[in-house]
């Protein structure tokens, strides 16, 4: 059996007037996420993970932001295309541990629906799809919600 694994970290800068996608999930918040696609840290972080596994660049390269196709694309989209390339290569999921790191809002009452979500695309049981928050205590960019951070380990399995 042939084990590969990945890492994966995101950063947008937190803005008023945007809507907040975290995890494949709105969340309901006076800022959200700046980027070119919905700007979904977490699912980046997590495609970023599953591309480094099998040594397949990051998502930039698959999805330039100089690219009009992605403009305010539902990260969901690139997850799934993210996993596409993953199946093609004869590999699956074995699980996900991702965190992330914000001030504000409260993440813990969203974490369910997050792991619905990205479960969902990834056709993988909640239990095998861990996301967790941590504050940085006030400290840093971060701290200040200027910024979010996430970052997630994937573990693939090859097929049979
Ligand atoms: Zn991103």
């Amino acid at each position: 059996m042939s084990y590969r694994i990945g890492q994966g970290i995101d950063f947008h800068q937190l803005v008023e007037g945007r809507e907040f996608w975290l995890g494949g999930v709105l969340i309901p918040h006076s800022k959200g996420a700046l980027g070119h696609s919905d700007a979904d840290v977490l699912l980046h972080a997590i495609c970023d993970a599953m591309l480094g596994a099998l040594c397949l660049g990051d998502i930039g390269h698959h999805f330039p932001d100089t690219d009009q196709r992605y403009k305010g694309i539902d990260s969901k989209l690139l997850l799934k295309k993210c996993y596409e390339l993953i199946t093609t290569r004869n590999y699956a999921i074995v699980n996900i541990d991702a965190t992330i790191l914000l001030q504000a809002p409260k993440i813990k009452p969203h974490i369910l629906r997050m792991q619905e979500a990205i479960a969902g695309v990834l056709c993988l049981s909640i239990d095998d799809v861990s996301v967790k928050a941590t504050t940085t205590e006030h400290m840093s960019f971060i701290g200040r919600e200027e910024g979010i951070v996430a970052t997630a380990n994937v573990l693939l399995k090859k097929g049979e």
